[in-house]
């Protein structure tokens, strides 16, 4: 069982305020001021440990990243790293996606990831799944209509029920890659879960999601 809570973590993370935003609310609406730029936002949710979005900011200077994770045993290893780089243009909500209309406006974002987010395989739980369609309906509100949705994971159950969601709720489907290591798509930024899975030599199964 992962350990949710880690001791000090909250602490450390105050000290921080400006890579763990601690207050996102109340920058909804306000997030160039926040970042003091006009550049396009893409948001992770399920973030983890921040990989994926540290080295997606050091390659696109031009993007402001926010990345939401809500467990403090993990996010922590994220400002851990944010603190080491110094990169300006990526932030971390120590929150739950679930309130993610607390945070953004619509039409705030310009792009949201979804990396190797948990399956929850069982029927029960569909509506856990960060891509179901409950998920789609916030993502809808908060994305520009020009926004896209880029799906990542080493789960063939989960990939297949995102690609009937994402295309259920009415997106286009765009890149799909039943292999992404195999494939041309270039400018691919590893996260975690995709190097220790793909050293297993398993596949990853990766889409890209539009509004039209
Ligand atoms: N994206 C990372 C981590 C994948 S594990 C990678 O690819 O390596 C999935 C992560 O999503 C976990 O850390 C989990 O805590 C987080 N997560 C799942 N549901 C969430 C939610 N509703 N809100 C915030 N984080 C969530």
């Amino acid at each position: 069982m992962r350990l949710r809570n880690k001791p000090g973590a909250k602490e450390k993370m105050k000290q921080y305020p400006h890579i763990i935003v601690s207050n996102p609310s109340e920058h909804k609406g306000k997030w160039n001021q926040v970042f003091n730029n006009d550049h396009p936002i893409h948001v992770e949710v399920g973030t983890g440990k921040g990989q994926f979005l540290m080295g997606m900011g050091m390659l696109h200077p031009e993007v402001n990243y926010i990345g939401i994770e809500k467990y403090d045993s993990v996010i922590i290893t994220a400002l851990e790293r944010a603190i080491e780089s110094e990169q300006p243009n990526v932030k971390f909500l120590n929150e739950d996606v679930t309130n993610i209309l607390d945070y953004f406006d619509q039409g705030e974002v310009d792009r949201l990831f979804i990396n190797f987010t948990d399956p929850w395989p069982k029927n029960k739980h569909e509506k856990r799944r960060l891509t179901y369609k409950g998920f789609l309906d916030l993502y809808k509100q908060i994305l520009k209509p020009t926004g896209e949705i880029h799906f990542k994971t080493d789960n063939q159950g989960l990939f297949e029920y995102s690609l009937e969601s994402l295309s259920g709720y009415g997106m286009s489907l765009h890149n799909v890659s039943l292999d992404l290591h195999k494939s041309d798509i270039e400018g691919n930024v590893m996260t975690e879960y995709e190097e220790k899975f793909s050293q297993k030599g398993m596949r990853i199964y990766r889409c890209e999601a539009k509004f039209r």
